[in-house]
C-alpha cells in the first residue's frame, strides 16, 4: 500500500538527511527500519507524513505513493485524511489536557459519533489509558503517555501508523504492553505499521520485514530471519556475534 522509491530529503538546502530510500509497506504488515542515530529514519517517517518545510530550503526527490496515489506536495492534514498518521519521537502530548482531551484532538477531523467510536476503540485496545482518561497527561508516566500518543492517532482510524521510537526511555513491562498492542492492531484490525526502533531485537520480534538505514540509504532489507543471521546486524544491531 505505501512504496517509497528512490526518496531523497535535504533540510535547508544543504543537510543531506537522505541520500536513497526505498522500502515498502504492504496492508497489515508490521515493517520497521533500523539505523544508528542520526541515519536518517526520522526524516524518512517526517518525508512521508508530509512535515517538511519547502518554504525554509527543505527538498524532497524521489516518490512517495499511497495505493498509487502520491503523497508528496500534500499538507500534513491530507496525509492524515488519507490514513497515514506519525506518532513523534517524544510523544508530543498537550500536557496540561486530560487524556480524553488529547485523545479527542486526533479525532477532530470526525464526526462526534465516529470520535465516539474511535475513543471506545482506543480504551478497549488500551485498557490503562481508559482508567486514566479524566488524569492530567502530564502527570502520566512515560509509558502511559506513549499509549495515549498512540491512542490520539488512532482516533483518525488510520490505515498506515508511523511509530517513531516508540520504546524510548521506558520500562520494559510497559514496552511490552504497547509492543503487544502494536501487534494486535495489526493482527486484528488489520492496520499496518512502520516502526522506527533504536531497539532492534524488540522490533523484529514483531515486524515482518526491515530495512537498515545508514548514512540515509537503505543498506541491507530482508525478514528479521534473515537479517538476524547477518553477521553485521548482530554485531552493530544486536549487540552480539
Ligand atoms: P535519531 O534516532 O537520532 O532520531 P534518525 O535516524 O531518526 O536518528 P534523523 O533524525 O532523520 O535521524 O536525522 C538525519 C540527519 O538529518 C541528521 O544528521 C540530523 O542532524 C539531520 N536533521 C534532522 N532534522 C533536521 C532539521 N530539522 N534540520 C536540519 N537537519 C536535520
Amino acid at each position: 500500500m505505501l512504496n517509497v522509491n528512490n526518496v531523497q530529503i535535504v533540510y535547508d538546502n544543504v543537510i543531506e538527511a537522505v541520500r536513497d530510500a526505498s522500502l515498502s509497506v504492504d496492508e497489515g504488515q508490521i515493517v520497521t527500519l533500523l539505523g544508528s542515530n542520526g541515519a536518517g529514519k526520522s526524516t524518512i517517517l517526517k518525508g512521508i507524513s508530509g512535515v517538511l518545510y519547502p518554504e525554509d530550503g527543505d527538498i524532497i526527490g524521489g516518490t512517495i505513493t499511497l495505493n498509487g496515489e502520491s503523497l508528496i506536495g500534500r499538507k500534513p492534514d491530507e496525509i492524515v485524511r488519507s490514513g497515514v498518521v506519525m506518532v513523534p519521537e517524544g510523544r508530543q502530548l498537550f500536557e496540561p489536557l486530560t487524556v480524553e482531551e488529547n485523545l479527542m484532538m486526533g479525532g477532530i477531523t470526525r464526526s462526534r459519533s465516529g470520535a465516539t467510536e474511535a475513543l471506545e476503540n482506543v480504551f478497549d485496545i488500551f485498557p490503562r489509558v481508559k482508567e486514566k482518561r479524566s488524569t492530567i497527561a502530564g502527570y502520566l508516566s512515560g509509558g502511559e503517555q506513549q499509549m495515549v500518543a498512540i491512542g490520539r492517532a488512532l482516533m483518525s482510524s488510520p490505515r498506515l501508523l508511523m511509530l517513531d521510537e516508540p520504546s524510548l526511555g521506558l520500562a520494559p513491562q510497559i514496552i511490552a504492553e504497547i509492543f503487544a498492542a502494536v501487534s494486535d492492531l495489526s493482527k486484528q484490525n488489520n492496520v499496518s505499521v512502520l516502526l522506527v526502533e533504536q531497539n532492534a531485537e524488540l522490533a523484529l520480534s514483531i515486524a515482518s520485514y526491515a530495512y537498515i538505514i545508514e548514512n540515509g540509504r537503505v543498506v541491507m532489507d530482508g525478514p528479521p530471519d534473515k537479517l538476524m543471521d547477518n553477521e553485521d546486524v548482530k554485531e552493530f544491531y544486536l549487540g552480539f556475534s
